[in-house]
């Protein structure tokens, strides 16, 4: 059974296939700023996103190709290095490699590319220069680049913004790009190209347009097109990023490669807490490593995440974690009773309904029906099929042996701090202080890890 999504371009369901005659699968998936620790919210989309790339692993095998970039220059990544008094590679490369360890303990595959805008500088270059040859930027006089949306007729076709609304275009993308505003023709228009200003420090590169820095939304269509072709089939984030995020990619991608930019778009809908999205600006997050102390598993987390329609908002409550606790104690339990002789497998309409717009609360309905009516004569390769798909692992323990007090994690994000600032004797110190407190911080290459320490 072929995988069918909504698609927010066409707004009516869409079957998925690829395009191209290789049967190459080409997904791209707007990935994280890497600036701060990615919330819960975020891993929301991020875990949507797994969830539909194992299907698409299962749909195609071998022949699916995922990249996911990191946004690791823009107006927040520059503020927070600047903030910190530390290089921006130092600040984006410890938040990346949080990032990826958040993302292992979510059990998320990774991307087959994972390109970086500050890697993809000249690509970027390329692509402004070609819109401005044909007709759709113009500079200012900040030594600015700029995206003329009148030169594109298909403006506005993914967010159905109107005409009136384009004008206040700006106001209305809630990322209002204010630093270079006053120089634009019209409102609507985007920044492909900022010129050089003071507070961004040592970070800028030249170009034919003097000495800057991409704007945002550039660099997603730079990075598709050398990774993945002018076309791709399928293009990802959260529904944030539709409008003008997508709506901007659309209009760089197809005025400079005059040909179709992505067959199909999916927008997952947001985590909210009381009734408001998660945020960093809201600050009403939840991060994993909060979670962690509290005592809460990764597992968990995931399983509470994929427990909402992922077009539909979810509200997050704590209470739903232990709730997920206890479903995935059922799913090992179940595990453990299937023998290998069974043949039937009662997970099938489980996988068909992921398949079908990614429907997880209707697959874990049908899972615990099955699970109800027992293990027996069940293939145990048909439930690992349905947790491959849903991303569960099983083998974790539900719950860390022992809860890290928040005081011991305090000391290590000071010791690993410390580390970075290269301040050995303050880290020395630092580890003395955990050890006190009996635990141990355990190096590793790309972050720490806490256990009790051994008698
Ligand atoms: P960012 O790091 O801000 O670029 O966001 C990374 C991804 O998280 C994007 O796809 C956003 O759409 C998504 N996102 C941000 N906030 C939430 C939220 N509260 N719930 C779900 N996804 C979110
Ligand atoms: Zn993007």
């Amino acid at each position: 059974m072929p995988i069918r999504l909504f698609d927010s371009l066409s707004r009516d369901y869409r079957e998925l296939h690829p395009a191209q005659p290789d049967g190459v699968f080409r997904f791209y998936n707007c990935g994280p700023t890497v600036y701060a620790p990615a919330h819960i919210g975020n891993f929301r989309t991020f875990v949507v996103n797994d969830l539909l790339r194992r299907l698409l692993e299962l749909e195609f095998p071998d022949k699916v190709k995922h990249v996911r970039n990191l946004t690791d220059v823009d107006d927040k990544t520059i503020r927070r290095a600047r903030e910190e008094s530390r290089p921006l590679a130092e600040v984006t490369k410890q938040w990346t490699d949080k990032f990826h360890a958040d993302c292992a303990a979510l059990n998320c595959l990774s991307p087959h590319v994972e390109p970086t805008a500050t890697g993809h500088i000249p690509e970027q270059i390329d692509m402004i220069a070609a819109l401005e040859r044909r007709g759709h930027a113009y500079r200012t006089d900040d030594g600015s680049v700029y995206f003329k949306v009148s030169s594109f007729d298909g403006y506005g076709a993914l967010s159905r913004v109107k005409e009136r609304e384009l004008r206040v275009g700006s106001a209305l993308a809630g990322k209002p790009q204010t630093h270079d505003a006053d120089e634009k023709e019209d409102g609507s228009d985007f920044a492909l190209w900022k010129g050089h200003k003071p507070d961004d420090g040592d970070t800028f590169w030249p170009s034919p347009w003097g000495q800057g820095r991409p704007g945002w939304h550039i660099e997603c269509s730079a990075m598709s097109k050398k990774h993945l072709g002018d076309t791709i089939d399928l293009h990802t984030g959260g529904v944030d990023l539709l409008f003008p995020h997508h709506e901007n990619e659309i209009a760089q991608s197809q005025c400079c490669n005059g040909t179709l930019f992505a067959h199909h778009w999916y927008h997952s809908e947001h985590l909210l807490v009381d009734g408001k999205k998660m945020s960093k600006s809201l600050g009403n997050l939840y991060t994993l490593d909060q979670l962690k102390e509290m005592g809460h598993s990764p597992a968990a987390l995931r399983y509470a995440l994929l427990a909402g329609h992922p077009r539909k908002q979810l509200n997050f409550t704590l209470e739903a974690l232990p709730a997920a606790e206890k479903a995935l104690a059922q799913l090992r339990a179940f595990r453990a009773a299937l023998t290998p002789g069974g043949n039937s497998d009662p997970f099938a309409p489980a996988l068909a309904a992921l398949q079908d717009d990614l429907n997880t609360p209707h697959a874990l309905g049908i899972v615990f029906t099955a699970l109800h009516a027992g293990p027996t004569g069940v293939a145990p390769a048909a439930f690992d099929r349905v947790l491959f798909a849903l991303g569960l692992d099983l083998t974790e323990p539900a719950k860390p042996a022992t809860a890290t007090p928040p005081e011991v994690t305090d000391l290590a994000e000071q010791r690993w701090a410390a580390k970075a600032a290269k301040n050995w004797a303050e880290a020395d110190r630092l580890r003395g202080a955990i050890a006190a407190l009996g635990w141990s911080m355990l190096d590793r290459k790309d972050g720490y890890a806490l256990e009790p320490a051994k008698k």
